[in-house]
């Protein structure tokens, strides 16, 4: 488990905790909207970039993280 040291103060996505500075905690990228790709038309002759979904980065707090990276292994074991 890769985990970053804050030195800037954040909320967990997961828990709504705070992440002071200097706790460590977790990268993660959340795909919002559609999990399509983005993809090109032409609109009156012009490129467009037609996005069909956004990726934020968010960030996950150490308790959380460790509860995921659990939660990866019991479901990786079940199947
Ligand atoms: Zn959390």
């Amino acid at each position: 488990m890769k985990m970053t040291k804050c030195n800037k103060p954040a909320i967990c996505d997961q828990c709504q905790k705070d992440i002071n500075k200097g706790d460590l905690y977790r990268k993660k990228s959340k795909r919002i909207g559609s999990s399509k790709v983005d993809t090109m038309e032409m609109r009156g002759g012009i490129p467009t970039i037609i996005c069909h979904g956004i990726t934020i980065n968010i960030k996950i707090c150490q308790p959380c993280a460790e509860i995921n990276e659990l939660q990866e292994v019991a479901n990786h074991e079940n199947r």
